[in-house]
């Protein structure tokens, strides 16, 4: 049956003229066989100059795509050319009319729409290279300015250490004040350059097959002295620890675990220190939507937990203290320091090792950082 005939006594322009899309029906050589009020509008083609001719006169992208529409069912949108041969874009959503293969395309001018997705995209594209600049540019000016402060801190040491000659008082209480701004500057460009080469995409990782108690190790050791100076009882448990040789990227692992482990050290006055870690379980480790390999095995993540019995965080900083420049509130900064960029970078190092970090705290009771890291070697 031909749709001209497929409503009894009604013409099939009756129904479709009106819409207030455009409908074109085309036979099964492509060819128009009915055109709408609304489709003379958008393509300045009238009836009579249409009727019979291709839809490639006003489809400037692969016909085939209408063959494709009808089976994927659903709209896309294309290009098409108009009588004065303006270019548009057009959402179209084609459906079988007959079984004579006649296609009935229902066109919706989005040329709008289009051009300020385009015009959005383009604003985007700027405003990433402007970002990637400035984070080259950041990451340049930091270089350069850490080799003056190395110089700074290292005479500092020097002069401190009395091979100037000895030193008054006042001038070594002077020159410990100079040493502790300049590290305290240089932990801050260090953090500036690394958040700037992770945001310029130049964060490299380094997956190697290495010891992770081994690294716990060094780690734990290199902190004994500022434990034993506050007077923390510092423990490690490795008990449920089964896979000692994991694959990861070994200075990535050791700067996430120092910056979390010195964190605890500085806001814990007293009490306790622990560093948990054990192998999580495959629900924990998808609640985090976590990428599992096929070749998943309940030792193919690692979990890393520090407890401390500090001076807590309340509920409304626990996610927001993962942001840049986040500090629970001003009081902080002004008695403990910081930039609130460490976690924030300890995030991101995490995501690049394909792992997640989280929080759970009680005010003046103490914190737990957890974070997990996948372990196993993954083929690329
Ligand atoms: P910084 O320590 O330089 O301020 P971080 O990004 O490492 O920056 O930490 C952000 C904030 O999170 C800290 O300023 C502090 O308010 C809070 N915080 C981090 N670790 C702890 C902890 N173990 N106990 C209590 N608060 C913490």
């Amino acid at each position: 049956m031909n749709i001209k005939t497929l409503f009894k006594g009604i013409q099939v322009h009756d129904i479709y003229d009106n819409y207030p899309d455009a409908v074109i029906i085309i036979n099964s050589q492509k060819n128009i066989v009915f055109w709408n009020k609304r489709a003379q509008n958008i393509f300045g083609f009238s009836k009579r100059d249409i009727i019979g001719k291709n839809i490639g006169i006003i489809f400037t992208d692969d016909i085939g795509k209408i063959h494709q529409n009808l089976t994927a069912a659903k709209s896309s949108i294309l290009t098409a050319i108009t009588k004065t041969d303006k270019e548009i874009f057009i959402e179209i959503c084609c459906s079988e009319a007959n079984e004579n293969e006649e296609v009935i395309i229902a066109v919706r001018d989005v040329t709008r729409n289009q051009k300020i997705i385009e015009k959005l995209l383009l604003e985007y594209d700027k405003v990433l290279t402007i970002s990637k600049n400035k984070s080259n540019l950041i990451a340049s000016l930091s270089h350069e300015l850490r080799s003056p402060i190395h110089f700074i801190i290292g005479f500092g040491q020097v002069l401190l250490d009395g091979l100037g000659g000895k030193l008054t008082e006042k001038q070594e209480k002077y020159v410990s004040l100079i040493s502790k701004n300049a590290n305290n500057l240089l932990a801050f460009l260090n953090n500036i350059l690394d958040l700037s080469k992770i945001e310029a995409g130049k964060m490299e990782v380094n997956i190697k097959l290495f010891d992770v108690a081994q690294l716990i190790n060094s780690v734990t050791e290199s902190l004994n002295p500022v434990m034993e100076d506050k007077k923390l009882n510092f423990t490690v448990d490795l008990t449920d620890l089964v896979k000692k040789n994991i694959h990861s990227d070994e200075n990535l692992l050791r700067q996430i675990l120092i910056n979390v482990l010195a964190n605890a050290v500085k806001f814990t006055e007293m009490g306790s220190i622990n560093l948990k870690v054990i192998h999580p379980d495959q629900d924990l480790v998808s609640s985090y939507n976590l990428k599992i390999h096929p070749e998943y095995t309940d030792k193919s993540f690692l979990m890393f937990s520090v407890t401390d019995t500090g001076i807590g965080i309340p509920e409304d900083g626990l996610e927001t203290i993962f942001d840049e420049y986040r500090q629970v509130d001003r009081t902080i900064s002004k008695k403990y320091g910081g930039t609130g960029l460490g976690l924030a970078i300890t995030r991101k190092i995490l995501e690049e090792l394909g792992g997640v970090i989280w929080v759970e705290s009680e005010l003046k009771q103490g914190s737990t950082f957890s974070f997990i890291i996948p372990i196993d070697k993954l083929e690329q």
